[in-house]
């Protein structure tokens, strides 16, 4: 069955409209949804659809379509789902609190196919590209737990940084942006979300040219092409050079702030010389110093990579210090989950090598 998440408010209005009925229906149906969360057909009439609007929509397509495996929940408030598609690939949602706000991680492709090589995803190939409505699902399937838990909480901020690469899955991305953010369903601001893209140049450009404010954060992960390729082989098709061109396409087109995402991993790619390679990498464009923060990420080690460890302290303590030293922005990510599979993947990793879920197809990058 297709999951009715999947459509946009347009796209609603439009297949109920080919079908006799009129926009305001088209309305009570998607409010019913976002609004009033219902869980099933006989819900929506009970919120007040036309029953022949809710008869119909039930005859081709279902209020989800995502059974819950498994969740994890962290004393620091983190909450992780393994949800189980219709085709029985598993998938990973984070839902995580800060001070601002609560967020939620979703999964874009079943698999990735950028093969960052730190990343427990990254292994496995990508299957297949999740629909829209498997990603929307995501974000209702972590409102209805916290409406359940009944304390009026609502998810405030989305970040699309979960197994796979969102800019090669893109008109469901686009799609998806315009569910959460339609001001008559959840209402999520686009400068609430935040899109994370390994790097793919084209992609950042349409990205810039949709006219979608949402933030932008591109994986860099390391400041010269000979160790951004060793860490992430997609630097071959993508080298810095060509990335930053991009980034600037896309800062002078939005004049937005951008993110850009450093993993420090210990005597890789954490030394003071790289921090200041990457200090001169930024301050180079002048855009990018004036509208980037670099976020470094202290790694969080997984079975299947153990030739990377995590920075020690005082390295990632030097390597910002050289940064802000040469006036660049920079953060440390702050950890979540971290008594539970804290590191991106690592819960679904660990229920494939216990044999369960599908094993994705190979394919190639
Ligand atoms: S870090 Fe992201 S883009 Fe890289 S392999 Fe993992 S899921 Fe794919």
């Amino acid at each position: 069955m297709t999951s009715l998440y999947g459509f946009t408010q347009e796209g609603l209005e439009a297949w109920l409209g080919e079908r006799g009925h009129r926009k305001f229906h088209a309305m009570q149906a998607w409010e019913s949804l976002y609004r009033k969360r219902v869980r099933d057909f006989a819900g929506m009439e009970a919120a007040g659809v036309k029953p022949e609007v809710a008869r119909l929509l039930e005859e081709s397509y279902a209020i989800g379509t995502l059974e819950e495996h498994t969740r994890q929940e962290s004393v620091d408030g983190t909450v992780k789902f393994l949800f189980r598609l219709q085709d029985g690939n598993l998938i990973e949602t984070v839902l995580m609190k800060h001070k601002f706000g609560l967020s939620v991680c979703v999964t874009t492709q079943v698999g990735c196919n950028i093969g960052c090589s730190f990343c427990a995803s990254g292994l496995l190939a990508k299957s297949r590209d999740l629909t829209a409505g498997e990603i929307a699902e995501q974000i209702m399937r972590v409102q209805l737990f916290l409406d359940d838990a009944g304390q009026g909480q609502r998810v405030s901020h989305i970040v699309v940084m979960g197994i796979g690469e969102p800019f090669d899955n893109y008109a469901h991305l686009m799609d998806f942006l315009a569910i959460v953010q339609h001001p008559k369903g959840l209402a999520i601001g686009p400068r609430h979300i935040t899109v994370s893209t390994s790097g793919l140049t084209a992609k950042i450009r349409d990205f810039a040219d949709s006219g979608v404010p949402a933030n932008l954060a591109v994986s860099l992960h390391a400041p010269n092409d000979e160790l951004r390729t060793r860490i992430m082989k997609i630097n071959k098709a993508y080298p810095i050079a060509k990335l930053l061109d991009s980034i600037d396409y896309y800062l002078e087109r939005t004049r937005r702030r951008i993110t850009l995402e450093y993993i420090l991993l210990a005597d890789v790619n954490d030394r003071r010389e790289e921090a200041q390679q990457l200090a001169e990498l930024v301050r180079s464009r002048p855009q990018l110093l004036k509208l980037a923060n670099v976020n470094l990420i202290p790694y969080n080690p997984v079975d299947e990579h153990s030739q990377y460890r995590r920075s020690a302290q005082d390295a990632i303590d030097g390597f910002y210090d050289v940064l802000k030293k040469n006036g660049v922005s920079v953060s440390v990510r702050l950890e979540h989950g971290a008594d539970i599979d804290a590191a991106c993947g690592q819960l679904r990793s660990k229920q494939l090598r216990g044999g369960e879920g599908k094993e994705p197809a190979a394919a190639g990058v």
